[in-house]
């Protein structure tokens, strides 16, 4: 930390998006932070976009905060003002008891892809490692998941090959189901900025949506949701017609072609166009502009991810570049666009009911003895734990009885709301660990903990590019609030296992994480706060070895440079997907398509933007956009309220009528609870509970609606 005349000054990350600009934060005295671009980050080179230019205001304002431990002893009485000892004590009494009586897999937490690495290793260690049971899985699970399956079913390991410095050395892109110029716009601005120095560069987007991001494509998608493995695999199928596949890399570094080609050849792609609602040219077009690329990067985001079907689409996705031996080289490659500041960092940790720390495997019992003799503490169980939603579930049928909620708000942000209400009434105990009142799930607590900011506290994040940055602390936190690593560290304690909790300080438990990963492919021994503060970022892996042999190294920017993949024969898997959406059917009652996705200025469920003036001039309502013949048919006008219903539930909200939308969807962002939005415009009331088989991520893309105008009763 650089200290300029009475200003304190520090070099840190965005925690919004996983895009992970760098930030410059400035501490004036008196709650005065100001905050400008990092023009030394390598990823972001001084950029921010309109939320992160705002982000100190979510910490200057502390109007909402948590400020003292609150508790209460049942939900009929207000929380109350405790200590931290109060809090903690207790919360381990009913933990233990809880334990005894109904086994360890009766208590588990919920976490976010906000924690910080540390927090995730920490909470990931006291659950798997010494509570004895597999509880513990995030919000992450919503949008990540299925790509983690996709790279490893693929890839051999869940390995974003790519950097950001491959989109100045890419020619065509193809971006799906994702609005980047919205959701992660910094990394946007890097594919604009290339195409407007080279307008010939191709833009391939495919979207239902005619959104900012498909408005600036040379090539606009517009397909019906559901059918994008389709239209991949006709894509797939268009290449192999035209011998613009590479027969050298598939052969020398690739299995399962000829399954693959098998699939691909059994729809024609006609047949394919029909279904996905497009022309038969525009795939053939997109098929040509990747064939004719020098480099070609594929980006998605959640339409790809959130579905019942997303570990298929993620496969279908790598194949061609699997197919095209687009892949290890400068400007080609798979590159998922992760949603949180630090959803990689806790993938590295393996805090999610399937995985182990260092991306091990759970299910692997040589990973579990590992795991457990570095640790030192209890046998790890080899049953996985419940999965986000999962949980929920296990809370309202009794299977589960108390959650601990860190740094995530379940009430706006899982599916089925009405289904994840019953869970948490019904839970004998809930814990909320988070810095905001405006959390819809604070309500629901038994305790609630006042957790530290992004700017108070020592943490490290890893963003989309693998990219490792350290976000030192630079102001106090409010009232008591604490460091999350050091209240779950202190419960530990409570809970009896001082001594495999006994750090001094975060960068103690960060390279004790560090640690955990030698011999994975994910090996980052070589690193420590000293290291990420000497040299503000590094991309993973980062062996102690090649840190030792050169001063310089500053980690690994490519992945499978030598075409030698992760996989047990070090070949890379091309996989024959079947394209049957297995979405809920429509009907007769319910005879819309409802997809869900982001506005420009709110991240999330608004509990940090939605307090910034400035980003709630943008988009200050709830709202659904129907196609003008969808409207017409049930007389529905502009600005008009209506009223969506699915099985599940229903909003009310206002419609906007617009062509940017497929005929027969529509679509709802979902940043919206019942705090922010009084007349009932809660996106997640309408949406299922259906996840994907294997990764559990859930399909938010796809609910059967029907909307109608309001009738005032
Ligand atoms: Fe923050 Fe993402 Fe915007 Fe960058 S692109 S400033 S990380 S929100």
């Amino acid at each position: 930390m650089s200290i300029l005349s009475n200003k304190k000054q520090v070099k840190s990350t965005c925690s919004y998006c996983g895009v992970g600009c760098g930030v410059v934060l400035t501490d004036h005295g008196k709650g005065k932070l100001t905050l400008e671009g990092d023009k030394s980050h390598p990823s972001s080179k001084g950029m921010l976009c309109s939320k992160g230019m705002n982000l100190h205001y979510t910490v200057m304002d502390t109007s909402d905060r948590l400020l003292y431990p609150t508790m209460r002893y049942n939900r009929d009485m207000p929380l109350q003002r405790v200590s931290w000892d109060q809090a903690l004590d207790r919360t381990a009494a009913v933990f233990k008891a809880i334990i005894k009586k109904y086994g360890p897999d009766a208590v588990g937490f919920y976490v976010s892809g906000q924690c910080s690495t540390e927090e995730y290793y920490v909470i990931n260690k006291l659950i798997k490692g010494f509570i004895g049971s597999n509880n513990i899985d995030t919000n992450s699970r919503l949008c990540m998941s299925s790509a983690v399956v996709g790279y490893k079913l693929t890839l051999g390991e869940d390995s974003v090959p790519v950097c950001y410095d491959d989109i100045e050395l890419a020619d065509t892109f193809l971006v799906t189901g994702a609005n980047p110029a919205w959701a992660h716009p910094i990394i946007w601005r890097r594919v604009e900025a290339h195409k407007q120095a080279n307008p010939h560069i191709k833009i391939i987007v495919v979207d239902p949506r005619r959104t900012q991001t498909a408005s600036q494509a040379d090539l606009h998608l517009q397909i019906t949701p559901g059918t994008d493995v389709t239209l991949t695999n006709a894509i797939g199928r268009a290449l192999i017609e035209n011998d613009w596949i590479d027969t050298d890399f598939i052969v020398s570094h690739a299995d399962g072609f000829e399954a693959y080609k098998d699939q691909v050849m059994q729809r024609s792609i006609s047949e394919a166009a029909e279904i996905c609602g497009i022309s038969s040219d525009e795939i053939y077009l997109a098929a040509r502009y990747i064939h004719e690329a020098k480099g070609f990067m594929s980006m998605w985001t959640m339409g790809v991810n959130q579905s019942v079907i997303g570990v298929n689409k993620n496969l279908s996705l790598i194949d061609l570049h699997l197919i095209t031996g687009k892949i290890g080289e400068e400007g080609n490659g798979p590159f998922s666009l992760t949603g949180q500041p630090n959803a990689m960092g806790g993938r590295e940790v393996g805090g999610l009911a399937n995985m182990l720390p260092a991306h091990r495997d759970l299910l692997n019992p040589a990973h579990r003895e590992e795991v457990q003799a570095f640790w030192g503490g209890t046998k790890i169980s080899d049953k996985p734990g419940f999965t986000a939603t999962e949980m929920f579930e296990a809370l309202a049928d009794g299977r589960m009885k108390a959650i601990w909620i860190v740094c995530t708000n379940p009430m706006v942000s899982l599916p089925n709301i009405n289904a994840v209400e019953k869970g948490l009434q019904n839970a004998k105990y809930v814990v909320v660990q988070d810095i905001s009142n405006r959390s819809d799930t604070v309500k629901y607590a038994d305790v609630v903990l006042p957790a530290a900011s992004w700017a108070e506290k020592n943490s490290v994040f890893t963003n989309s590019e693998r990219r490792i940055t350290f976000l030192p602390k630079l102001i106090n936190a409010p009232g008591e609030a604490k460091d999350d690593t050091q209240i779950i560290v202190e419960f530990a304690q409570k809970m009896g296992f001082e001594k495999a909790f006994d750090y001094q300080n975060t960068a103690e438990v960060y390279a004790e994480h560090c640690r955990s990963t030698v011999g994975t492919n994910i090996d980052i021994s070589g690193l420590s706060y000293e290291v990420l503060q000497q040299k503000r970022s590094v991309q993973w892996p980062y062996p102690q070895e090649m840190a030792i042999q050169d001063p310089e190294y500053i980690g690994t920017k490519r992945l499978f440079t030598d075409n030698q993949f992760y996989t047990a024969n070090r070949r890379a898997k091309i996989h024959a997907v079947p394209d049957q959406n297995q979405s809920e059917a429509l009907s007769k009652e319910f005879p819309l398509i409802l997809t869900t996705g982001r506005i420009r200025d709110q991240w999330h469920t608004m509990t940090k933007t939605g307090k910034v003036n400035k980003l709630n001039q943008h988009i200050s309502q709830p709202f659904i956009e129907i196609h003008p013949k969808d409207a017409a048919e049930r007389g529905i006008t502009e600005n008009q309220i209506v009223e969506v219903k699915t099985i599940r539930g229903e909003a009310r909200i206002k419609a906007k009528i617009t062509t940017d939308i497929k005929q027969g969807v529509c679509f709802m962002p979902m940043h919206f609870g019942k705090i922010q939005e009084k007349t009932f415009g809660r996106t997640n009331n309408l949406t299922n509970t259906l996840v994907d088989p294997r990764s559990k991520e859930p399909d938010f893309k796809y609910s059967a609606v029907q909307v109608l105008p309001y009738q005032k009763p």
